[in-house]
């Protein structure tokens, strides 16, 4: 393992800039479609480097990609960078402290992730321009994961149709492939309109519409039993009608997210959901209406991209982490509880051990319980060969979108687990260059499963990002 190859030489040459900018972008924590600061720090690296840049991707204000080389197949590199409400927190201590109250923050690590693919696909760049290698690597700056499904949007509009393969990672407390097992789902709005009426004084001609919302959720709970084991239902009333008691609520609206395994289970599990939202308009004499707000579906799995890119991750080995990386994991633990030690342990499906941070690469074949949410790398996942690595970048227990990624999101350690994965999405892209029988048979792959069950976008035809106001 202590050999090295030329495309980690240059990922090592090239990543001062690239910490600099998960950092910068870590400063400006922006929630989904909003992120203007960030995908500007994102484009200035990219024209920086040479890149071929494309604005506003699938017209989304807050999407960037950028090209570099020619001719030859297409290998995209996907990133991320939008943060999440309420989790600001001051970075690199082991106590709970906001930076700001009630702020921003970067609590899934997508500073990380944007800037540790942007570092690899120039890497890549570099590689190719050395060494006369005909093909083009993209860098895609994709929004609003959290809450967005900006892909889904970006695959319904056709970005990807000319791309051969994509690969992608994310922060984790256990660095190997992330399985592709997730959740399909859509979330949609469920709006009941009855009539106001004085609540004392004339009852009778009121029609409730917070009722209504009160039964579906009665309703959606009985149906909870009799669903597939892996659904899942949740919701949250966006609108319960008014503050007053004694002002029948005339207008409510609740917002639910269905999940299931498989996209095509997914739409007759939402036609029961809707099935018991008109049944709590009948019983309340309301009426109702819907919309979708955003849908994506599961990632399909790619055995030979998979492969290929755990094959690198072992080449490379362990994230090289320190004594001092250790200690500080090590205080970080102690803000978690065993529970959720052990939880990252059972979802990684590796025997519990007493190191703070991760000194391993989890075998391919280990499946740990999984931990099912949904990703908008799924859509991207049916239209071409995907594969995603986990990288560690937090001590072993760090809940997902808490306070500790956020504070853990500019660590030294932090920073090498983002080099690291660089180096592997890397060399992965470059195996996927040259030597045709990768992409083969990822393609091939892709093709067999969506031959028997074909891609259908889970959005409505004329459904837009929803830019929150
Ligand atoms: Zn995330």
């Amino acid at each position: 393992m202590s050999n090295t190859k030329p495309i980690w030489e240059i990922v090592d040459s090239k990543k001062p800039a690239f910490i600099e900018l998960s950092d910068s972008v870590w400063d400006n924590p922006e929630l989904l479609y909003r992120e203007h600061k960030s995908v500007a720090l994102h484009r200035q690296r990219l024209q920086e480097e040479g890149f071929r840049i494309v604005d506003r991707v699938a017209g989304i204000d807050t999407a960037v990609m950028g090209e570099a080389g020619d001719g030859g197949p297409v290998i995209s590199i996907l990133g991320e960078f939008d943060a999440l409400p309420g989790l600001s927190q001051v970075a690199g201590i082991d106590e709970q402290k906001p930076l700001e109250k009630g702020g921003n923050g970067h609590g899934c690590g997508h500073n990380l992730l944007g800037a540790g693919a942007l570092l690899a696909a120039v890497a890549v760049k570099q590689y190719l321009a050395a060494n006369n290698i005909p093909g083009r690597v993209r860098y895609y700056g994709c929004p609003a994961e959290e809450g967005g499904a900006a892909k889904t949007f970006m695959v319904r509009d056709g970005v990807f149709a000319d791309v051969d393969a994509a690969l992608s990672w994310h922060p984790t407390a256990f660095s190997g492939i992330i399985p592709p097992l997730t959740l399909a789902v859509t979330m949609i709005d469920f709006r009941f309109s009855g009539r106001a009426s004085h609540a004392a004084v004339s009852p009778h001609l009121g029609r409730s519409a917070l009722d209504a919302v009160e039964l579906m959720s009665v309703g959606v709970n009985y149906l909870r039993e009799h669903v597939p084991q892996d659904a899942r239902m949740h919701y949250a009333v966006l609108d319960s009608g008014g503050r007053a008691p004694n002002v029948v609520q005339s207008e409510a609206t609740v917002r639910y997210s269905v999940r299931c395994l498989k996209s095509a289970d997914l739409d007759a599990l939402l036609e029961r959901v809707k099935d018991v939202a008109r049944g709590a308009a009948q019983m309340t004499g309301t009426k109702v209406d819907w919309n979708v707000v955003t849908a994506m579906s599961e990632v399909l799995d790619n055995p030979p991209l998979y492969k290929l890119l755990h094959k690198n991750m072992m080449e490379l080995g362990p994230t090289p982490f320190d004594e001092a990386d250790r200690e500080f994991a090590c205080r970080m633990q102690a803000t978690m509880s065993p529970d959720d030690i052990e939880a990252a342990y059972l979802g990684a499906g590796v025997p519990q051990g007493d190191a703070p941070i991760c000194d391993i690469i989890v075998p391919l074949e280990t499946r740990g319980v999984p931990m099912l949410g949904s990703t908008d790398l799924g859509d991207v996942s049916w239209v071409v060969p995907f594969a995603q690595a986990g990288s560690a970048t937090y001590a072993i227990g760090t809940p997902g979108h808490s306070w500790q990624v956020t504070a853990q999101g500019k660590t030294p350690a932090a920073h090498k687990g983002m080099v690291h994965v660089a180096k592997a999405l890397a060399a992965t892209a470059i195996d996927l260059f040259t030597d045709p029988v990768h992409l083969e048979a990822a393609k091939a792959d892709l093709h067999k499963r969506v031959s028997s069950t074909p891609y259908v976008s889970p959005l409505p035809g004329e459904l837009k990002p929803q830019v929150p106001a």
